[in-house]
Parts: C-alpha cells; sequence; structure tokens
C-alpha cells in the first residue's frame, strides 16, 4: 500500500494522467495548518490560503501553475504599529510521473501534493522589514513615540512631489524664524 497521506493540499489528477493536452483548473481556500514565516510578519494558523490551480497534462506529468493569496499579519518594522498586508504570489512547477535527478516533486500515484510548494512561495513573499506605509517616519529616537502620531507630523500620506519644494521652503522659512 502507498503510504501517501491525503491532505487538503492534495490534488486528484487521475482524469489527467497520460493524457497531455488535457488541463483543468480550480480554485479552493484551505486553513493554513500552522503559522507561515518567522519574521515581523506572518500568516496565522488558520489563516485562508486561496489557491487558483491550473493543472496540466505534459509528457513528463503534470505542470501546476498556483496563485496564492492570503492577508499576513504582523508589525511594522519602524513604528512597531499592528498590520496586515496582502499577500500575493504565484508558482509553477512540474510533477514529474518517474522520481529522478531532475524533478524535485512527482506524482503520487494520483495525486499531487501543493502543500510544500504553497508553504515555501508564501514564507518566501513575506517582507522582511514590513512597513505600515512606504514612507513610515518610524519612531522618535528620543522620546520612542510612533513620529506619525505626534500632533507636529502630518499622518503619512504621500506628498505631491510638486508640493515637496514648498514644503521645504516652508521648513527653513521656519527655521531662520526661530534662529537665535
Ligand atoms: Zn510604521
Amino acid at each position: 500500500m502507498s503510504t501517501f497521506k491525503k491532505t487538503p493540499f492534495t490534488v486528484n489528477v487521475r482524469d489527467l494522467l497520460h493524457k497531455p493536452g488535457e488541463m483543468r483548473e480550480h480554485d479552493f481556500d484551505i486553513p493554513s495548518p500552522d503559522k507561515l514565516g518567522e519574521g515581523l510578519v506572518s500568516v496565522p494558523a488558520g489563516e485562508p490560503l486561496h489557491v487558483d490551480v491550473r493543472l496540466e497534462s505534459v509528457h513528463e506529468g503534470i505542470l501546476v501553475s498556483a496563485d496564492i493569496t492570503a492577508e499576513a499579519s504582523g508589525e511594522c518594522s519602524r513604528c512597531l504599529r499592528d498590520i496586515v498586508q496582502p499577500v500575493e504570489v504565484e508558482f509553477q512547477e512540474l510533477f514529474a510521473y518517474s522520481s529522478g535527478e531532475a524533478f524535485d516533486y512527482e506524482v503520487h500515484d494520483d495525486h499531487v501534493d501543493l502543500e510544500p510548494l504553497i508553504r515555501d512561495a508564501v514564507v518566501l513573499s513575506l517582507p522582511f522589514q514590513p512597513v505600515c506605509t512606504p514612507d513610515c517616519p518610524g519612531l522618535d529616537p528620543v522620546t520612542g513615540e510612533r513620529l506619525a502620531d505626534h500632533p507636529a507630523t502630518p499622518a503619512p500620506v504621500a506628498i505631491d512631489p510638486r508640493w515637496s519644494a514648498l514644503a521645504g521652503l516652508a521648513a527653513s522659512e521656519d527655521t531662520d524664524t526661530e534662529g537665535k
């Protein structure tokens, strides 16, 4: 008997075996089996992983193309605010009929197991230094407060580049009038 174990990540491909040219697509949600990622943001256990997959029968095996979407949560690397970030990642991999040095994955009986590929793709897509906004000013080095929360600092919105020169001018005027 085969020791192959079916999980929510295994997909039956019986109808595609040895039928080059045949193709099938489907999408499904799988709760993340455990926490994915060890960094500042990760996909929590139980968070749905939405998988869009295309299975193509080719001469050597089953070609799997998948898009994964999920939500990662954690904290901003600059201001430590809680953040939620979308994860969108894709991969394409051949599951070969016969195991060989040329192929990392193979068809088990009439199934393919997408779990290691989905795990790796999601984990590798997570940023090392996630930020709440691209221009997050981080923490005040003196007070440790979030600069974005400081009343004198506007919320971190994108500044129109046409105005940034004026903003710089205003700042230097302030310095001049305050100079002793
Ligand atoms: Zn931040």
